[in-house]
């Protein structure tokens, strides 16, 4: 019996991941990614879905970014009832991510007809977004779940961001046992908080689709990052300055608030006020709290502390007036709000009001796409344009490269490793620089058949 994959996003690109897998009858969609990047190319692919895509039997999710599962609420627009698979964590924390989306869709779409475009539409809205969480049904990692007679799937820890799992599905075909391995994106070991990548062991898998973002790269270890976080906080504390951090209110927020928690407890870091100046990172915040089962139990903080998120230095900042205060405050602080490119969100208005102070520090922990705010400064701009205003950057621009949410090579190597024997087709995704590097990797582990697809590209197996 056939089964056929069709990569209907994350091909030859990082973003849009989407891939259809059609098998005994039934067609089942790995994840539902937006295309993010250049608006007009990104809005295209966005509104160009596959004729009759909402007709499929079951969606099964990866976890809850946007790349990932943005689209979803459009499959829904579309017509799309069936259920959407997902890790109890994923289906809380989509429940923000998406509704954030949707608003930022609306936003856009305003923001373009008040530019003369009438016709601006968004790609869907808040309500759609609401809508998707009503379908979702949660699925624990490593219970193996009866999709349909015949088809099963399971849950494992990616160890990419909370509740991010990779997918293998198991389908008891006439002419035997087949196996698909979806990676979704993998983590690193030693990331703050949650687990290390548990791959998904097993039999010898049929087709394996694997993430390539950071294949040709090595990172700085985790470890190494919380060293440098204590030096740089220590530093402009004692020289009386504020250090602005730039952080992705999902995942980044929570694990610089963590690491600093731990720094403040070995009193590694002077004792300053921490501001996490959010509405989206303290919804997030409480959705880690509800979700103590993906944490790192083997590590001393998860293991000692009751609230990991909550001690005397960090306070969380909902309203916009309180957010306003923090700029005409005096003494040495650290303040973490969004957005982690420093393109949106209220970080503008620290940065604004803090670059020109030679004492303060922009500290950039996440990657950085080309053209955005953190670019510019991470190149050494000495003058930035921020809402409008020219600002001299006197203040230290630094990086923490160490806490990406992306495994490096070797933890790519690592993670295919542990899935047992090679795989028989290997579809490398996700990826730009690093879609070469991967198919590399998994030719060097014994995959025979290794390929690279692209967008709307078929394969049958
Ligand atoms: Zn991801
Ligand atoms: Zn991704």
């Amino acid at each position: 019996m056939t089964m056929k994959l069709t990569f209907h996003g994350a091909a030859g690109e990082v973003t849009g991941s989407c891939h259809l897998l059609e098998a005994a009858g039934k067609r089942i969609l790995l994840d539902c990614g937006l295309f993010q990047g250049r608006r007009e190319e990104a809005r295209k692919k966005n509104t160009n879905f596959p004729a009759g895509i909402e007709k499929v039997d079951a969606v099964i999710l990866s976890h809850a970014h946007i790349d990932h599962a943005g689209r979803l609420p459009l499959l829904i627009h579309k017509g799309y009832r069936g259920p959407i698979y997902c890790t109890p964590a994923t289906r809380d924390l989509s429940a923000y991510m998406l509704a954030d989306a949707g608003h930022i869709q609306e936003s856009d779409a305003a923001f373009l007809v008040r530019r003369g475009q009438a016709d601006a539409k968004p790609l869907y809205t808040m309500a759609d977004a609401a809508k998707v969480v009503e379908q979702m049904i949660s699925v624990p990692y490593d219970r193996p779940f009866d999709l349909f007679p015949g088809i099963r799937f399971g849950f494992s820890d990616a160890g990419h961001i909370l509740g991010s799992a990779a997918i293998a599905l198991d389908l008891d075909q006439p002419g035997g046992a087949r196996r698909v391995v979806f990676s979704g994106d993998i983590g690193r070991a030693g990331l703050p908080i949650i687990r290390d990548p548990d791959p998904p062991e097993g039999p010898r898998a049929d087709a394996l689709i694997i993430e390539s973002t950071y294949a040709g790269r090595v990172h700085e270890s985790p470890g190494d990052a919380q060293g440098m976080l204590a030096g740089h906080v220590t530093r402009v504390a004692e020289r009386g300055g504020k250090i602005f951090i730039p952080a992705f209110a999902l995942g980044r927020t929570q694990e610089v608030v963590y690491e600093l928690h731990q720094l403040a407890r070995d009193k590694r870091i002077p004792d300053i006020p921490i501001f996490v100046d959010s509405p989206l990172a303290v919804n997030a915040t409480d959705v880690f709290r509800l979700h103590p089962e993906c944490f790192d139990q083997g590590e001393q903080l998860v293991g000692e502390v009751p609230e990991l998120f909550q001690f005397r230095m960090v306070k969380y900042v909902r309203s916009v007036e309180e957010s306003k205060a923090l700029n005409t405050r005096r003494g040495p602080c650290i303040i973490i709000a969004a957005s982690g490119m420093a393109e949106s969100g209220r970080i503008l208005h620290h940065l604004l009001n803090g670059l020109g102070d030679h004492r303060n520090m922009c500290l950039l922990v996440g990657f950085t796409a080309s053209y955005t705010l953190g670019d510019r400064l991470r190149q050494g701009a000495t003058s930035v344009r921020i809402l409008g205003q020219e600002v001299a950057v006197r203040a230290e621009v630094q990086m923490v490269a160490g806490y990406s949410a992306h495994g490096d090579r070797n933890d790519l190597s690592a993670w295919t490793k542990g899935l047992g024997p090679a795989a028989k087709k290997g579809f490398v995704v996700h990826g730009e620089a690093g879609l070469v590097a991967m198919a590399g990797i998994l030719k060097e582990l014994g995959v025979g058949d290794v390929t690279v697809p692209t967008l709307g590209q078929s394969v049958e197996f």
